[in-house]
């Protein structure tokens, strides 16, 4: 058995997680190692910032990590907000003020596509290694559905007629730029010598 540190304190992606993972490796957020230190993500891109995360946990520890970081990229706004998704209209952090400024700033452009993008940073047999995932689509022009949290109402993956919003959370994990990097993790875990 390995366990491994997960750096975040949300116990329902750790246990979405955790079915993903071979099952000799059990997970543990920071909610239950009882981390209370807060980690400044000051990093310029994704990477920087999952590598930052990872880096402070195995500077304290030194045990198996991960850690990751989400942005939306749009292409008319230079692949903004990017790292800056979760604060884009401000430090309060706000889902819905962060969805109407991205709509105001696209106003007027007809280029709409957009790109969820998820850096992995691991922790893993005394190195560090990163893994990405992509889901390309599209900025709607107005929020549809209520499921999902961020910018889900707005974005509609490419191949479907459903913003996030209207896909059950089964259904959007399957297809979503965080899925795909467990993924690749997951791959990686998988043909590892333990
Ligand atoms: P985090 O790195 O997972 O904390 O994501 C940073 C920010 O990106 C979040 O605060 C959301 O605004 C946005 N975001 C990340 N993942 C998603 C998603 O799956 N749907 C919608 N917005 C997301």
């Amino acid at each position: 058995m390995i366990e491994m540190i997960f750096a975040s304190h949300n116990q329902n992606k750790t246990k979405e997680i955790q079915k993903k993972l071979p099952s000799h490796i059990v997970l543990k957020s920071l909610a239950d190692i009882g981390w209370t230190e807060e980690i400044i993500e000051d990093g310029a891109t994704l990477e920087e910032n999952a590598r930052i995360k990872a880096q402070a946990i195995v500077d304290k520890l030194g045990v198996p990590c991960f850690a990751d970081d989400t942005g939306l990229e749009v292409a008319a706004l230079n692949n903004e907000p990017g790292v800056y998704s979760a604060r884009y209209a401000g430090l309060q952090k706000n889902d819905e003020d962060n969805m109407q400024l991205l709509l105001s700033n696209l106003e007027g452009k007809e280029d709409r596509s957009a790109q969820f993008r998820t850096s992995i940073c691991l922790y893993f047999n005394n190195e560090f290694r990163l893994f990405e995932g992509i889901v390309k689509g599209q900025i709607l022009t107005e929020k549809v559905g209520t499921e999902g949290f961020g910018y889900d109402p707005i974005f509609q993956p490419e191949g479907h007629t459903r913003s996030f919003a209207q896909m059950s959370m089964d259904e959007k994990n399957e297809l979503s730029h965080r899925g795909r990097a467990i993924q690749a993790m997951v791959e990686f875990l998988n043909s590892s010598e333990f």
